[in-house]
């Protein structure tokens, strides 16, 4: 049996999935937030899952280690989307990315002037495109995560984050100040898996297809 292996994040982007698996007729048989196996099994013995860090998802399916990932928008621009076949917009996980910057701070006054900014970021290449694009200088600093902090305590000027409330910007007396791009969720898939394994994936992938369409349709109406 060639089995099916789908590589996955736990927190949203297993949440909102969750749907659209079951739409397919998979059904996790564990929980991944209480579990601490990464191989989980599903209802169908020829479908299993893998619990990766988000920024890996990419990299597992590249390599063939996963048939199939589900992965941010922001995750694959990093990567940079290599080796993937990117059948479909699953529409979830839904954000923006953006410049965010202090309440206080002038930023578009600090670009016209050409001043020489420091934005601390996890999305080093989306963030040097973005500036190079608009010709502005730009020092970038590489973190992890908790980007926020960085202008509060004087390691940056502004941030490159993903935001969707604005909720964790507010708290932290920031404000976005520019559109970078807009992020959802991206069914990826190994090309030489699809061909391999094409009666398994392609109704898998027109199967999600029929599912986020009439995910669309119920939250148009
Ligand atoms: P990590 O902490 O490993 O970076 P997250 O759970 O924060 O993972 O994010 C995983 C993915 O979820 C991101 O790559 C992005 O596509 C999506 N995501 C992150 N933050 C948000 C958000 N505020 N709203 C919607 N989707 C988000
Ligand atoms: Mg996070």
């Amino acid at each position: 049996m060639s089995g099916i292996t789908i590589a996955l994040s736990k927190g949203r982007i297993f949440e909102e999935t969750t749907p659209l698996l079951a739409a397919a007729g998979i059904q996790c048989q564990e929980d991944p937030e209480v579990s601490r196996k990464l191989i989980l099994g599903t209802n169908r013995p020829d479908v299993r899952l893998i619990i990766v860090r988000a920024a890996d998802v990419p990299t597992y399916v590249q390599y063939g280690a996963a048939d199939l990932g589900i992965t941010g928008k922001d995750v694959l621009h990093e990567h940079g989307g290599g080796g993937l076949y990117q059948p479909l917009d699953l529409r979830i996980a839904r954000c923006r990315m953006m410049v965010a910057a202090p309440e206080g701070f002038d930023y578009a006054a600090s670009v016209r002037q050409g001043a020489r900014l420091r934005v601390a970021t996890k999305y080093l290449r989306t963030a040097r495109e973005h500036f190079a694009r608009k010709g502005v200088h730009v020092d970038l600093i590489k973190l992890y995560g908790s980007m926020e902090l960085a202008p509060l305590v004087g390691l940056a000027d502004a941030i490159v984050d993903l935001v969707s409330s604005g909720n964790t910007l507010r708290a932290n007396r920031l404000t976005a100040v520019e559109e970078i791009m807009s992020v959802s969720s991206r069914l990826v898939v190994n090309p030489a898996a699809l061909k391999l394994k094409r009666e398994q994936i392609r109704p898998m992938i027109d199967t999600f297809g029929r599912a986020v369409a009439a995910r669309e349709m119920a939250l148009a109406s």
